[in-house]
Parts: structure tokens; C-alpha cells; sequence
């Protein structure tokens, strides 16, 4: 469906030169909610204006729909650009325009018969939520409901591929989650293809199937969300997972513990509890959960609990052990 092949982009400014996007390869797929993931200035902007020719590349190609971007010219071109929604973290919309007139417009421009417009519109709103606000001047919307708008907008001409440039970015907690809901509907609904660029991995984590991770221009890894959170083969990748998951033991906590902390990681809700019972009778140590919580990515839960291990200390030993072979993984982060 999008598939970079050694992609390039240099930007020169006078005497600077910026690689920002370095030799990156890799595939999204018919029906994936794609997300590319990494820090600001990794090139993820840059990359995701390719698939819509807004970006030229320095060097290499990227194939849409099995053809290079090379060859859409002319009608071909505008073809694929109607074929292509985008959305944005501010949103972009027309604000001396209404929310029927902003998505009006697209169709217009790709001469749509006036009628069609009209009934093409009425139907965006009602499926963004929206029918009740057609006639609303931008500046009178919250955030996630110029979203939206932005939403019906990318998708008007039966868009098939949405590319998503920091979608909720400007966006609260709650609103995130009701615009990424909306995002996912529009996968499974309308079979659109998503691209999401985002420097937040719970964006990533709660919608995308695949996922790509970019750090200084580079795609340092791509796979199956949860395969790359839950077993991150990049050192980048890895730093990036544990900085969302670390838990700072506090220091009153620090300064009075006995036994070593260990952090442990477990696929499934309830993996850890029969695994904690049987090792505390086997070893007979105590434990003292410090912190603990259960992830979903996608659907499937991963879960993290850092405990407080007191006993013999040959006993605490030999639980680390046994510990370390009975669940995801084991890393001791305080040894005392
Ligand atoms: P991201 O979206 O991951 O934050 P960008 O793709 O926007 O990263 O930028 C990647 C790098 O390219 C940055 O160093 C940025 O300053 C530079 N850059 C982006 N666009 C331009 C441009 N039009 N001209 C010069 N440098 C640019
Ligand atoms: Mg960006």
C-alpha cells in the first residue's frame, strides 16, 4: 500500500545541510493503523509529507498503491491527492468558512455535483458526530471538535489512506481518547488506511496495529505494537518503553528498604498473582508491592509490578531465580 524503499530527504539551508530523514525502509499494509513514533526532529514530518508528494525525496522511492511517486503527474497526481486525507495537530480549517462549507470545499474543488456535496457532507457529520454544528463558525468548537471536523474533511472524497501529522497533540487526555476512538471507527468502518505520526507512545499503544520507530532521521525498528513493547530490540526503542513504564521509588522508601527491588514484567491480567503465592511459600520470603499496573495495548495486557523482596538472603536469591523463569521478565532496579 506505502512502501519507502531507501528514503532520503536533505534539506539545504545556506551552508547547512539537514538529513532529516536517512536511507528509511519499511511497509505499511492495506487496513494497518501505522504508527510512526520518536522525539521531535526524527524526521517523522518529514516522512509522512513523502507519501503525498507535499515532500520531494533527495533519494530513493516511495510506492503508493503499487506505484512509484515518480510517476503520479498531472491528473494522476491530483487523483492520488484526493485519494489522500491528512489531518493535523492544529488542525488547519478555514475559519471564515463553516464546518459545512470546510468540508464542502474539498468537494468542490473535485467537482462534485452539487447535490452529491450536500448529501456527501450531511453524511461525513453524522458519522463524526457532528450534524448539529453544520452551520458553526471553527472558532466556536472545542479541540477535538475541530478535529473532527479536520476528520470528515480528510475523508470526503472516500479517501482510502488518512495520514495523521500529531493528531492529539493539542489535544486534552479525555479528547485524545474520543478522537483516537473516531480514528480506529474509521479504520474499521471505512477500511481507511491510517498513518499516524506521533511523539507519543500511548497513542501508539491504544489504536496502531504496526508501528515504526524513528530517532534522528532513522527508522531504528518496525513490528507488531505489541511485540515491539514487549520485547523492544533496539537499544533507543528500549530507552523510549522504559521512560513511559519507570517508576521512581520514593525516596522515604529508598532510604528504609530492606531486600532488593525487583521489577517484573507479565503478559496477561492475572499472570503475576499465582507466580508471587507459589514462590512466597516455596522460598518463604514477603513481598511488598511498591507499584503496579496493567497495560493494554491494542486489547492485550501486559502488565508491571515492582515489589519489595525481604527474607534469608539465599532465600530472596533463589526467588529472583525462580522469578526470572516464571514470568515475562525479571530486572532486579534496587539490590540491598
Ligand atoms: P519531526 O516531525 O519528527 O519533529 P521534522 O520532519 O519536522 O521532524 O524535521 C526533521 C528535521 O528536518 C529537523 O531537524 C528540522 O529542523 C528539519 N527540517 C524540517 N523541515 C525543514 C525545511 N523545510 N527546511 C529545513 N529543515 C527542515
Ligand atoms: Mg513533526
Amino acid at each position: 500500500m506505502v512502501e519507502f524503499r531507501n528514503v532520503s530527504v536533505t534539506f539545504k539551508q545556506n551552508k547547512n545541510t539537514v538529513e532529516a530523514v536517512k536511507n528509511v525502509s519499511f511497509t505499511i499494509n492495506k487496513g494497518d493503523i501505522f504508527g510512526i513514533v520518536g522525539g521531535s526532529g526524527a524526521g517523522k514530518s518529514t516522512l509522512l509529507r513523502t507519501v503525498n508528494l507535499l515532500q520531494p525525496l533527495s533519494s530513493g522511492d516511495v510506492l503508493v498503491n503499487g506505484s512509484s511517486i515518480k510517476d503520479y503527474k498531472g491528473a494522476k497526481l491530483r487523483q492520488l491527492r484526493q485519494n489522500i486525507g491528512m489531518i493535523f495537530q492544529h488542525f488547519n480549517l478555514a475559519e471564515n468558512k463553516t464546518v459545512y462549507e470546510n468540508i464542502a470545499f474539498v468537494l468542490k474543488t473535485a467537482d462534485w455535483k452539487k447535490n452529491d456535496i450536500k448529501n456527501r457532507v450531511n453524511e461525513l457529520l453524522k458519522f463524526v458526530n457532528l450534524s448539529d454544528k453544520a452551520d458553526t463558525y471553527p472558532s466556536k468548537l472545542s479541540g477535538g471538535q475541530k478535529q473532527r471536523v479536520a476528520i470528515a474533511r480528510a475523508l470526503a472524497n472516500n479517501t482510502d489512506i488518512l495520514l495523521c501529522d500529531e493528531p492529539t497533540s493539542a489535544l486534552d487526555a479525555e479528547t485524545t481518547a474520543s478522537v483516537l476512538e473516531l480514528l480506529k471507527e474509521v479504520n474499521e468502518k471505512l477500511g481507511v488506511t491510517i498513518i499516524i505520526i506521533t511523539h507519543e507512545l500511548d497513542v501508539v499503544k491504544s489504536i496502531c496495529n504496526r508501528t515504526a520507530v524513528m530517532s534522528e532521521g532513522t527508522v531504528v525498528e518496525t513490528g507488531e505494537v505489541y511485540q515491539v513493547f514487549t520485547n523492544p530490540q533496539n537499544e533507543f526503542t528500549k530507552q523510549l518503553i522504559a521512560h513511559t513504564q519507570n517508576f521512581e521509588i520514593p525516596p522515604e522508601i529508598r532510604e528504609n528498604i530492606t531486600g532488593p527491588v525487583v521489577k517484573i514484567t507479565y503478559l496477561g491480567e492475572r499472570a503475576a498473582e499465582a507466580v508471587l503465592s507459589q514462590t512466597a511459600s516455596d522460598y518463604n520470603v514477603r513481598y511488598n508491592i511498591l507499584h503496579g499496573k496493567i497495560e493494554y495495548i491494542g486489547s492485550k495486557p501486559l502488565g508491571i509490578l515492582y515489589v519489595n523482596i525481604t527474607g534469608e538472603s539465599s532465600d530472596v536469591e533463589q526467588t529472583i531465580k525462580a522469578l526470572s523463569e516464571k514470568t515475562y521478565e525479571t530486572e532486579v532496579i534496587l539490590s540491598a
